[in-house]
C-alpha cells in the first residue's frame, strides 16, 4: 500500500513548488487539487455560468474531465482534453475561484474525484481540505504557511518570472480576502487537522521545507 501526504495551507505559501519538489525526490505522484477547483472555474467562466448557483456549477462539473498529467513543469491541467495549465492561473480566475469552491456540491464532487485519484499508489496532495476531508487517514499530513508579507513577496516573484507586473500591495490583499474567504465558508473550511505538522515557511527556502517533507515521510 502507498504512502499518502496531505498538503494544506493557505494561499501561496509555497505549497505547491514545495509539495512537487518533495514527491519528485520521493518517486511519488504529486497532486494540486487547487487546480481542479481552477479549472472548473475558468470553464464555468467561458460558459457564462452564474458562479453563484450551485446546481448550475455541479451540472457543469458532472459534463467536465479534470485530468492532471505529470509534465516537465510538475503538472498539465487537461480540461476536457485540452491544456488550461496557464489558463488557470490568470486573476480572473484566481478571483472567482473560492466562490465557486465555497458550494457544498462543487466540494463533494471534487473531493468524490480526489479519493478516487488516491487509491493507488504513492502520493503528495495538497489543497485546503486534504487533511481533513480528502484523505483524513494519510500518513502523513502538513499544515503549511507563511507571512502573508512573504507570501504576497513570493507570488509577486512568480508573477515576474511569467512577465506580469504586480504590485504587492494589491496581491497581498488579493491573498488576504482569499484566505478569509476559505477558512470562513460553511462547508469544510480551511483549517489544520488535528494530527497535521505546523511547518512555517517563512524564512525556509524551498529546498528546506522539501527536505524537512522528505524527512518525515522517511520516518
Ligand atoms: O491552491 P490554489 O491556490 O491554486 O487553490 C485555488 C482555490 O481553490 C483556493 O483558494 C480554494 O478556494 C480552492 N481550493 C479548495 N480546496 C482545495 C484546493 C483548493 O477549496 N482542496
Amino acid at each position: 500500500k502507498g504512502i499518502r501526504i496531505a498538503i494544506d495551507g493557505p494561499a501561496a505559501a509555497g505549497k505547491s513548488t514545495i509539495a512537487k519538489l518533495a514527491a519528485e525526490t520521493l518517486g511519488y505522484t504529486y497532486i494540486d487539487t487547487g487546480a481542479m477547483y481552477r479549472a472548473i472555474t475558468y470553464k464555468a467562466i467561458r460558459e457564462n455560468i452564474n458562479i453563484g448557483q450551485a446546481e448550475d456549477l455541479a451540472e457543469l462539473l458532472n459534463r467536465t474531465e479534470i485530468r492532471l498529467v505529470p509534465s516537465l513543469s510538475g503538472q498539465a491541467v487537461l480540461l476536457d482534453g485540452e491544456d488550461v495549465s496557464e489558463d488557470i492561473r490568470t486573476r480572473e480566475v484566481t478571483s472567482s475561484v473560492s466562490e465557486v469552491a465555497s458550494h457544498r456540491q462543487v466540494r463533494e464532487a471534487m473531493v468524490e474525484r480526489q479519493q478516487e485519484m488516491v487509491k493507488n499508489g504513492s502520493v503528495v496532495m495538497d489543497g485546503r481540505d486534504i487533511g481533513t476531508q480528502v484523505i483524513p487517514d494519510a500518513e502523513l499530513k502538513i499544515f503549511m504557511s507563511a507571512s502573508v508579507e512573504e507570501r504576497a513577496k513570493r507570488r509577486q516573484l512568480e508573477n515576474e518570472k511569467r512577465g506580469i507586473p504586480s504590485s504587492i500591495e494589491v496581491l497581498q490583499q488579493e491573498i488576504e480576502l482569499r484566505d478569509k474567504m476559505d477558512s470562513e465558508r460553511e462547508v469544510s473550511p480551511l483549517k489544520k487537522a488535528e494530527d497535521a505538522i505546523y511547518i512555517d515557511t517563512t524564512r525556509m527556502t524551498i529546498e528546506q521545507a522539501a527536505g524537512e517533507i522528505i524527512r518525515l515521510a522517511r520516518e
